[in-house]
């Protein structure tokens, strides 16, 4: 069978050649903990720093601010559980309604042990609304808000700039967590500018093995672990660390970041390519989210309804024929639940089991686009 034609790189990427290659070197290479005193020890502490050292230039951060983790939903429950949890109960927490689950669980965790939860408005879009915000930090004592800067399933980014004001513009401002899965590499982010407090990453969306993630936490924001043992990751991530997948995640981040503007354009070109298909073939899709041109879309990723599709059923016959794609998050597609996300937007149960998510990634081209758009096609006609 030939190559599946891969339109799920929201639910991860191949690893990079390049990265793959400094993976290989770094697993040949350490052979001790680095939190051991002899010699392979401390080529194995080296390797350790200088790859947090790597990744905090090419973030614009600094190195102490950074702990590593296995990965995105760690990253968030690390973020939301360890700064709320050492604060008063009554210090709440406000949250956009289409976070991923590992955002939406330890927030609904933290509303079960007496925390006060505030979901916030979000438009048919997908975008917070400000006012909303404004009135959920002015109103009570919220100690975190939690909006993400792109969301996984409809592909709209948050307006971030905005957030930041709004957030400053309050008299007790909340820390700001910012799920940042989706973001590196396709959305330029400045953390510092933004005035970001906590952001999560997950390094196989970047072609990282999986296994890594990254927390940002400012200096001075205060953290308490979700497990105990080791010093390691300044207490906050005890246990031996992953130095090898630190040392690949290290190039991962370095190209993404160094790649960001021509990767940009050349998903923003195939997101636009393959709308103009779809629609062109298919008139009857609905494109949920922004409008396919706007500076908000996450480049590449589109998430589209049509009357005789169902998201669960279509992904599987599409499977048949060699596609990859997707319903929803990757984490939820077991799930026969309508997407939180797409109810959040407005639609009906039926329309948020119905979603199709297609997201172009690297690797993707125009000849893939046109081969997709041609399969889907027939595959829809087939059902009527
Ligand atoms: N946050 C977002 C927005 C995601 O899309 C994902 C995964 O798809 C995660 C968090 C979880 O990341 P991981 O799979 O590394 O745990």
């Amino acid at each position: 069978m030939s190559e599946p034609l891969y339109f799920d790189a929201n639910a991860t990427a191949r690893m990079r050649p390049e990265v793959r290659e400094a993976f290989g070197e770094a697993l040949l290479r350490v052979s001790g903990n680095p939190s051991s005193l002899h010699g392979p020890g401390r080529v194995a502490r080296h390797m350790l720093d200088e790859a947090r050292e790597r990744i905090a230039a090419a973030l614009g951060v600094h190195e102490d601010e950074l702990v590593f983790t296995s990965g995105g939903t760690e990253s968030n429950n690390l973020a939301l559980l360890g700064a709320l949890r050492p604060l008063p109960t009554r210090r709440g927490l406000a949250i956009s309604p289409i976070e991923h689950s590992s955002v939406l669980g330890p927030a609904r965790a933290l509303q079960r042990m007496g925390r006060p939860l505030r979901l916030l408005e979000v438009d048919a879009s997908g975008s917070v609304r400000l006012e909303s915000l404004r009135d959920a930090v002015a109103d009570r004592p919220t100690a975190l808000v939690s909006v993400m800067a792109a969301n996984n399933e409809l592909g709209t980014c948050s307006p971030l700039e905005e957030i930041a004001a709004a957030l400053d513009a309050s008299s007790e401002r909340p820390l700001w967590h910012m799920d940042a899965v989706q973001a590196l590499g396709r959305v330029p982010l400045d953390l510092r500018a933004l005035r970001v407090d906590l952001a999560s990453f997950s390094l196989h969306k970047v072609g990282a093995p999986v296994g890594i993630g990254l927390l940002y936490r400012r200096h001075g924001v205060v953290l308490e672990p979700l497990m105990y043992g080791g010093e390691q990751e300044h207490g906050l991530r005890p246990g031996t660390e992953n130095v090898a997948s630190a040392v690949a995640a290290a190039r991962a981040i370095e190209l993404a970041v160094a790649e960001l503007e021509q990767h940009r354009q050349r998903l923003r070109s195939l997101g636009s390519l393959l709308w103009g298909e779809l629609v062109s073939k298919l008139p009857h899709l609905r494109l949920l989210g922004l409008p396919i041109e706007h500076v908000r879309r996450l480049p590449g990723t589109l998430n589209v309804l049509s009357p005789e599709l169902e998201g669960k059923v279509i992904v599987m016959r599409l499977d048949l024929e060699g596609v990859a794609a997707s319903a929803g998050s990757a984490c939820a597609s077991g799930s026969l639940e309508p997407s939180h996300v797409l109810k959040a937007i407005g639609c009906s149960d039926e329309e948020a089991r119905s979603g199709l998510r297609l997201s172009c990634g690297r690797e993707t081209c125009s000849e893939d686009v046109h081969r997709l758009v041609e399969i889907l096609w027939r595959t829809l006609k087939s059902r009527t």
